[in-house]
């Protein structure tokens, strides 16, 4: 546990002058203000991957140290779980000890969501043998299981290993998992394909102990589709698919987006990048968040706040400055893009004249049995390659036009359906109670419930609509940039007790014309009348709006 943290090679001939306060290492401040910098300190949370191996898979559950516990664990993608029985009124007056579950939540990483067949079926068979059966798709195209024994980490990391897979990095201050556009490559209406950029960035930053220190999460996505597909809006550093008028395809280059608490959309640093740059213009970002950004409070960490007080010219200056060493091209901003819809969902034509199937799991749950499945349905109908959204649903690439439709039948009968209605396409649901120990409520069941209720009440409802559910304060499912956004909270209900409901929050959107949802004063729904309130505001919208205006107006 003696390894000290990778320190910058630049820029350290700062002193320690206005910024100090921030514990930024650029201005030579390398001591830790708080625990969680002192834990990533006193050692590199990648070197639990050995303890793991070695010592806890052996000792079980108990032999955990507890920095190694609640913090290293993060950065090979496990986080104890949520005890259970323990109801959302406990969450913030019981000590972390005692909501730890001994058994973990594990995120495997899916860059660009892209998997084949043989990686899926993996997944599957990990999710069976030591997840319960658990497997959910999450919003950033991750595939997260619970239930997971310590004991059986190895032969998951193995197993996981030997088809190309990896949970390196999945949670903790590191580069998280690069989204990127689900249908790259075969879109027939791409710009470009952004998939080299994603294997040279994760090749170069993913288990690098350079970049294995961060102030906090860096949240990275590439897309070259014209949907900007990939929330690029609310990455720490996105790339976004644009065509110069003389440099032709390449990249807009945007930083500082992010939600949770203090919520920004990221900032355009006006900047057009090509593909085969796109790497060392991302790991010169990485570098700069990691030397300039703010260490001293945890809720001022993430690279957001840095480019709030820069601004994205002074942002773009240090940058090109300090770790290009050159100019970037200035270059376009992407694109409105042709309709609301980005996730893929239908049958679509690829630009080899075959076709992908975008189907819906409700509210990303699925589960080993069901991913078998598709791995099985896909090969049978000529297919190897399968995609995660962060909408958390699923494509299935190169299918034979003949093939489409057994495909789609295939798929309807494991409740996998390729036309869902809006409310089952629009829906995501974070994690909540029943695994997560920052949750106040109930989400994953609830959002199912929502469904199927709002298909009953209102049958020929085909507007795009998006109902983000959150079980917390925090935004894993993005609530503020959701039509209707649900923030998990207790509530009081008619009769004076303290229930499970929701903040409300409406009219947030992502796109070129993007906003966050207002939080409407004073109004909470309890989970039992969540159903009743969507329909209202549905049928409200409906009958007043005006042609062609969406929710978010
Ligand atoms: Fe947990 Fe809150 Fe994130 Fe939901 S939003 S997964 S409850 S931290």
């Amino acid at each position: 546990m003696s390894d000290s943290p990778k320190k910058p090679a630049a820029p350290t001939r700062r002193k320690a002058g206005r910024h100090r306060g921030e514990g930024q290492w650029a201005a030579g401040h390398f001591t830790p203000l708080n625990p969680n910098e002192q834990v990533k300190k006193d050692d590199d949370g990648l070197n639990v991957r050995t303890r793991i191996e070695t010592i806890y898979a052996h000792r079980g559950f108990e032999a955990i140290d507890g920095q190694d516990l609640r913090g290293r664990m993060r950065w090979w993608g496990l986080y104890t779980q949520r005890r259970p029985g323990i109801d959302g009124g406990k969450t913030a007056v019981l000590e972390p000890e005692e909501l730890d579950d001994e058994y973990f939540m594990l995120r495997v990483r899916i860059d660009g969501g892209q998997l084949t067949t043989v990686q899926l079926r993996v997944i599957a068979e990990i999710s069976q043998e030591f997840a319960r059966g658990t497997a959910d798709i999450t919003d950033r195209q991750n595939v997260q299981y619970h239930w997971i024994r310590i004991e059986d980490m190895p032969e998951i990391w193995r197993r996981l290993e030997a088809v190309g897979l990896s949970t390196a990095e999945a949670c903790g201050d590191t580069p998280r998992v690069i989204i990127g556009s689900p249908v790259a490559g075969i879109a027939e209406d791409e710009i470009i394909d952004g998939t080299p950029a994603i294997e040279e960035i994760h090749r170069r930053v993913v288990g690098n102990k350079a970049y294995s220190n961060l102030p906090r999460k860096f949240k990275t996505a590439v897309s070259g589709s014209p949907l900007l597909d990939v929330a690029h809006e609310v990455n720490d550093v996105a790339f976004v698919g644009v065509v110069h008028p003389e440099l032709g395809p390449g990249f807009d280059v945007w930083v500082g987006g992010g939600l949770s608490t203090n919520p920004r959309f990221g900032a355009r640093l006006g900047a057009w990048v090509p593909l085969e740059e796109v790497a060392d213009v991302h790991e010169g970002i990485v570098g700069l968040f990691r030397d300039y950004g703010y260490r001293r409070l945890r809720t001022r960490a993430r690279i957001k706040f840095l480019v709030a007080d820069w601004g994205p010219e002074k942002f773009r200056q240090v940058l090109e400055d300090e770790y290009l060493l050159r100019r970037m091209a200035d270059g376009p901003a992407p694109a409105q893009p042709p309709h609301a819809w980005r996730d893929h969902v239908g049958v679509h034509r690829q630009k080899d004249g075959r076709y992908y199937v975008g189907f819906a799991p409700k509210v990303g749950r699925v589960d080993g049995t069901t991913l078998a499945k598709i791995a099985d349905l896909a090969e049978a109908h000529g297919s190897q390659r399968v995609r995660t959204t962060v909408q958390q649903k699923m494509l299935i690439l190169d299918v034979a036009e003949e093939q489409v439709a057994p495909l789609t039948e295939g798929l309807a009968a494991l409740g996998l359906t390729a036309a869902p209605s809006s409310f089952r396409r629009g829906t995501m649901a974070c994690t909540g109670i029943e695994f997560c120990k920052l949750a106040i409520v109930e989400t994953k069941g609830r959002g199912a419930w929502l469904i199927e209720e709002l298909e009953r009440r209102l049958p020929g409802f085909d507007e795009p609509i998006t109902i983000n559910i959150n079980g917390c304060p925090n935004s894993c499912a993005r609530i503020q940039v959701a039509d209707i956004g649900l923030k998990g909270q207790l509530v009081t209900d008619d009769d004076g007790r303290q229930v499970e409901g929701f903040q409300v929050h409406l009219g947030g959107a992502l796109g070129l014309d993007p906003a966050f949802g207002r939080k409407v004063r004073g109004l909470k729904v309890t989970a039992e009348g969540l159903a009743d309130y969507v329909e209202r505001v549905l049928r409200a919208y409906q009958d007043q709006r005006e042609d062609g205006e969406r929710f978010a107006q």
